[in-house]
């Protein structure tokens, strides 16, 4: 490996489905590394497997993080290379290697990015969507009022917004969104992206969960939700923006009767409005 440097960590990008999308350079660092460090060893074993790749391998998932970090941080210290790999895609986007970053970098340990795949930028390159700005929302809570106090709170997004979804939620989490976004507003659903059963849908969001309601074999697989922002020029236009004005009323009125006048003096839905009343008491 070129300029190999020890005691190195590599965040490296593996596929998201098809073994074909693995960088070159992702195994050259596999095969030169002394270590790998991966989100479930076994999940990864035919990839490091098809590629051949045998190292010693180190599990480090969401559960145990903070622990196996110590770990890692100390063969690091040492001098050894390790790359970290998740099931799928790149590291720390939805996956575990946030903390193990973060600490790596205040002990002055060299991290390098081996760029790949990641299922949000593959489905917003050919989603259709506005691809200027966006935001990456990841997972919704599972819990629908959470879930409804989250999407509430991105009613005047105007960026591109991308999340990730569990095949059993999607009709439900299309439904929460067509309610509070607007049966209007326009989505994309990837699924199973570079895989056999790909697919790219686009529509409004009612035309998507309509179609989804009648194609119940469809909801298997992988899901990226991709929504587009609220349009900036009528949102620019309007005079007062609901949430501003939710705010000022918060700082006097209890939370219902805030929402119930912001919603007279805007016109915004009052369940909506109620909604984001409720996410903002509840992130104080
Ligand atoms: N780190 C990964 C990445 O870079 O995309 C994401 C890991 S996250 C735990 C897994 C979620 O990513 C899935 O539930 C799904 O929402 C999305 N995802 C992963 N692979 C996908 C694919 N091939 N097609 C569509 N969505 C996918």
């Amino acid at each position: 490996m070129q300029n190999e440097i020890k005691g190195t960590l590599y965040i490296v990008a593996t596929p998201i489905g098809n073994l074909q999308d693995i960088t070159l350079r992702a195994i050259e660092v596999l095969k030169a590394v002394d270590r790998i460090a991966a989100e479930d060893t076994r999940h990864s074993m035919p990839l490091l497997k098809h590629f051949s790749i045998s190292k010693p391998c180190i599990s480090m998932h969401e559960f145990n993080e903070r622990e196996r970090l110590k770990i890692i941080l100390e063969y690091l210290q040492q001098g050894e290379s390790i790359a970290l790999i998740s099931d799928a895609g790149t590291p720390l986007i939805s996956d575990p290697g946030f903390h193990l970053v973060r600490e790596a970098k205040a002990l002055d340990i060299k991290v390098v990015a081996i760029p790949g795949p990641c299922a949000a930028i593959a489905a917003l390159s050919v989603a259709g969507l506005p691809t200027d700005k966006f935001t990456f929302e990841g997972f919704l809570p599972p819990k629908m009022e959470a879930r409804r106090h989250r999407l509430a709170l991105l009613l005047h997004e105007n960026r591109s917004m991308i999340f990730y979804e569990a095949p059993h939620r999607l009709l439900s989490v299309l439904q929460t969104m067509t309610e509070i976004f607007g049966q209007s507003r326009k989505a994309v659903v990837a699924r199973e992206l570079t895989k056999l059963h790909e697919s790219v849908r686009g529509g409004t969001l009612a035309s998507l969960m309509e179609y989804y309601q009648l194609h119940d074999n469809e909801l298997r697989g992988e899901f990226v939700v991709l929504v587009e922002g609220i349009n900036e020029k009528v949102s620019e236009s309007k005079e007062v923006i609901p949430e501003n004005v939710l705010d000022i009323l918060l700082e006097e009125l209890p939370l219902k009767q805030a929402a119930m006048l912001a919603s007279k003096i805007t016109g915004e839905r009052k369940n909506v409005l109620y909604e984001m009343a409720l996410a903002k008491k509840s992130d104080v």
